[in-house]
């Protein structure tokens, strides 16, 4: 029998009953293996009205109790780490290794919200008039709510609810109903660390749950990440109901490999960066630009047999570099891409098409490829294509690389590879890129610096987790007081000077 899945509302395991339901499949097998809840506008505006009570109660908590409830959860995903990981790998198809390296991305969020006293901490200046003090805080905003994709089932809501229960707010987590699992199991723990039942909800659904909470006008703030034109109506529905909203959206990534970077390092991080986690991240780097033809047929030489017998398998295989695709429809998809890029004349070094695995006939595998010689005209080199699948461009010159990076629509994430530190600072300078790399090639920030893309990789003004976390989820109040025995000025009809 299918195990049917719940939401988390108010502290508990709530069943679904709008009657609608999706699919929860293991991308190896192609077997169904869940259903989650659709949850209905009636359903989510009830998630929301008991996230509102919750939140005045839980904002009355001192910073440095909710800082240990912090410290809890952050033991209790450390000792559900198998756990957590492995209800990631089999609904996403990721290895297991890959998943325990992203929980423990999102840990480290955790770990940065333990320190949310210090943060909150505010300005004060004594005397901005005589007798007269002046201090400002930040104070949550009430609920706020996330919705999450399907690539990173925990890493990404850590991205955002540690950071904004930590702020005081209550939160209504929308994860990727391919996913649901992870995000599930984080609520259940961060109740039992000690939050109050209702501080976190997670409410499965689809684009229903995802317009309720751009509409609802309890709803204070939105972040969101996923792909770019979800992004951008996410964006652009929120605001225009006059939330604050940070809506991260997809990504072309581009690494620039100098005539004198080390190639062997170069060649292990393209491997790492563009085929891990089958290309499904959106710091994948899916573009290798090179500088000079010596560069690339020396990149070409060294990739090509790495690529063809890269070790592809399902998520629970230990020798496996890389899994399979979330899904069959999107193998489709990432066919149809390589499809499209020798119609238009790129060179397909590698091909993954035909790539099955004996006894996984109906999972949704698929092989790494390379394509050489691909120009900025080409729909493999435009669009985000999110599979195992690199393409080379080559530039005559540094200032073309660079052009590149910088003409593109996307903006997420880029490195260089080089020895030339001249060459590196000039990168990290013009480059209009929001996450930049050098000789590293996924350039992901730690948890205490913030997390974002620039051009149509974000739409918003703030970043993820770190400082701009904090920005995102409190909004600034100023106070200035005086006390009788301060001066009285006497009444003032003109703009008060402080004296
Ligand atoms: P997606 O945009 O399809 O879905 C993301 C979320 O939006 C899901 O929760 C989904 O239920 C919801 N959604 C989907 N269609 C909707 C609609 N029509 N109306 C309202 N809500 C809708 O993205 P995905 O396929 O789950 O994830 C892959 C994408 O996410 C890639 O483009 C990848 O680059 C991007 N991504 C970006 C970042 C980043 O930090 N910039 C990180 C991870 C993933």
């Amino acid at each position: 029998m299918i195990n049917q899945l719940h939401h988390f509302i108010g502290g508990e395991r709530v069943a679904g009953t709008s009657g609608n339901f999706g699919d929860v499949t293991n991308p190896a097998t192609g077997e169904v293996e869940r259903q989650v809840p659709l949850a209905s506008a009636d359903e989510v505006r009830q998630a929301i009205q008991i996230a509102a009570k919750a939140q005045p109660a839980w904002a009355a908590v001192t910073p440095q109790n909710r800082a240990r409830v912090m410290f809890k959860f952050k033991a209790l995903i450390e000792e559900h780490m198998t756990e957590l990981a492995e209800l990631a790998s089999r609904e996403h198809g990721k290895t297991l290794s890959d998943a325990v390296g992203s929980v423990t991305r999102g840990l480290e969020v955790v770990e940065f919200a333990c320190g949310i006293a210090q943060m909150l901490k505010g300005e004060y200046s004594e005397n901005v008039g005589t007798g007269v003090d002046s201090y400002a805080t930040r104070a949550p905003l009430g609920v706020v709510a996330g919705i999450t994709p399907f690539n990173f089932p925990a890493m990404v809501p850590m991205w955002m609810f540690p950071m904004a229960i930590a702020c005081g707010n209550a939160f209504i987590l929308k994860p990727s109903e391919k996913v649901p699992s992870c995000a599930l199991r984080l609520a259940e723990l961060l109740e039992e660390a000690g939050a109050h039942p209702g501080v976190l909800n997670v409410v499965n659904g689809d684009k229903v749950a995802v317009g309720t909470l751009l509409t609802d006008p309890s709803v204070q703030a939105i972040s969101f990440v996923g792909s770019t034109p979800i992004a951008e109506y996410v964006y652009q529905t929120g605001t225009a109901h006059g939330k604050r909203v940070q809506a991260l959206g997809g990504a072309k990534n581009h690494m620039i490999i100098m005539p004198d970077a080390d190639m062997d390092l170069a060649t292990d991080a393209l491997m790492g960066a563009a085929y891990g986690s089958a290309g499904e991240r959106c710091m994948a780097v899916s573009v290798a630009v090179t500088v000079g033809d010596k560069v690339a047929d020396a990149l070409v030489e060294r990739l090509k047999p790495r690529v063809e017998s890269l070790k592809i398998g399902p998520y629970n295989d230990p020798d496996a570099d890389m899994g399979p695709l979330i899904n069959t429809a999107h193998r489709d998809k990432v066919k149809g891409y390589i499809d499209s890029g020798v119609e238009e004349g790129a060179e397909l070094v590698v091909d993954g098409r035909g790539f099955s695995l004996q006894g996984y006939e109906n999972g949704a595998f698929i092989g790494g490829s390379i394509f050489d010689r691909v120009t900025p005209d080409m729909k493999i080199y435009q669009e985000e294509i999110f599979g195992p699948v690199l393409s080379i461009v080559r530039a005559e010159s540094y200032e073309d690389a660079l052009g590149l990076v910088n003409d593109h629509e996307y903006g997420n994430g880029t490195a260089i590879f080089t020895r030339d530190g001249d060459a590196a600072r000039d990168f990290t300078t013009r480059t209009k890129i929001g996450m930049v790399g050098v000789n590293v090639p996924i350039p992901v920030p730690v948890a205490y610096h913030s997390f974002g893309g620039w051009k149509r990789s974000l739409f918003g003004d703030h970043h993820m987790h770190g400082p701009e976390g904090v920005r995102f989820y409190t909004k600034l109040k100023t106070v200035t007081e005086r006390w009788p025995s301060g001066i009285r000025q006497g009444a003032e009809f003109v703009m008060p000077v402080l004296k």
